[in-house]
């Protein structure tokens, strides 16, 4: 396989939604994994070390990297997934600016292994201020390896603004558990110092459910399947009885990324209607497909946040989405009164 990073051209790089990538811990983990899971990988590994402030080490089976893309990689905007402007409409992955890489090196000491499978051997790169050096070979399976020590080293001010282990490690968890939603079928095994957190095989959805949440959530759940003229859904709806006071998981993907809209929230509550009370929040757990180049993904520097070309239809299509699974499972009461004998239309009534 030959060299695939390039530099994106300035023009192509100033439309790049810049500003800060890794926060937090957790930042470091999502780009990361995000990166395995473009690279194709079925087995992702993380392991992390006082919730990732000394050590956040990512291990995929991915596709791997030449040795000079190994040193490439952490240039700003160097990236093989997108090299024209029409790319960056259609974006297909999870990464696409060639800054998280970059951004992490800048603020912490990172080493990078990795082999191509068509290759006998691995690169080793070490990043001394921004800039990757290879420092040798090494014997490895087909894969990248990337481990992320002294986040924030040379930045002391954004150090003391870390929160507590418990609650960076919280925010870690997310990262993976959204990770090991949306890729069922990729075995993610997360470790914290020696103890395992997650163990998870390759699996279903509704296997990895069970993984993540237990025999008993799973029961509270309605499946959810609808298709409409721009989107498709899938993913699984919390009865209303199962409602908690609580903000509950809410989990929304749009072409298998974790995105977080208040629009498609409220669209979701307002499929539920009266079923639920005002303070209550069911599970909700929806992948949403549509063409990628309906939506912008490149509006924001974590990527959490999307534009649709369309926000009302996405609202509608979700909305009506909930509705049509509740009105399914008996939920939503509907009765059909036939209107005229001979021509025999049927109009539906809810109540
Ligand atoms: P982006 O993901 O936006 O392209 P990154 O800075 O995250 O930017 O990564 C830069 C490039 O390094 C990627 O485009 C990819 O070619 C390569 N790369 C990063 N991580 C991996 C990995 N785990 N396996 C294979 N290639 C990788
Ligand atoms: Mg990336």
């Amino acid at each position: 396989m030959p060299d695939v990073i390039k530099i994106l051209s300035t023009d192509l790089a100033s439309k790049i939604a810049a500003g800060e990538v890794v926060q937090r811990p957790a930042s470091a983990v999502k780009e990361l994994i995000e990166n395995s899971i473009d690279a194709g990988a079925q087995h992702i590994t993380v392991v992390i070390k006082e919730a990732g402030k000394s050590l956040i080490q990512v291990i995929d089976d991915g596709m791997g990297m030449s040795p000079s893309d190994a040193r490439l990689a952490f240039e700003r905007h160097a990236t093989s997934k997108i090299a024209t402007y029409d790319d960056l409409e259609n974006i297909r992955t999870l990464g696409f600016r060639g800054e998280a890489l970059a951004s992490i090196a800048a603020v912490a000491l990172v080493e990078l292994k990795t082999r191509l499978s068509e290759r006998e051997i691995g690169t080793v790169v070490r990043i001394e201020g921004g800039k990757g050096r290879e420092d040798g070979k090494i014997g490895m399976e087909p894969g990248t390896s990337i481990s992320v020590k002294n986040l924030f080293h040379n930045i002391p001010a954004r150090k003391h603004f870390l929160k507590s282990n418990a609650t960076e490690f919280k925010h870690i968890y997310e990262s993976v558990q959204r990770a090991a939603l949306s890729h069922p079928e990729i075995g993610i095994h997360f470790l914290s110092g020696e103890e395992t957190i997650l163990n998870l095989h390759p699996s279903s959805l509704g296997e990895r459910l069970i993984d993540l949440f237990g025999e008993k959530q799973i029961k509270s759940l309605l499946p959810l399947d609808e298709e409409g003229e721009l989107f498709r859904a899938t993913g699984y709806l919390g009865k209303p009885e199962f409602a908690r006071k609580v903000p509950a998981e809410q989990f929304l993907f749009l072409n298998r990324r974790f995105i977080v809209n208040r629009n498609l929230n409220h669209a979701v509550y307002s499929g539920y209607e009266h079923l639920i009370e005002k303070g209550s929040y069911p599970f909700v757990l929806l992948f949403l497909e549509t063409d990628p180049r309906s939506v912008d993904v490149n509006v924001h520097p974590t990527k959490l946040e999307v534009k649709f070309e369309d926000e009302r239809s996405a609202y509608r299509f979700v909305m009506m989405a909930v509705r049509q699974t509740l009105e399914k499972n008996n939920l939503i009461p509907t009765v059909t009164i036939e209107e005229g004998k001979d021509e025999g239309t049927v109009s539906k009534l809810r109540f």
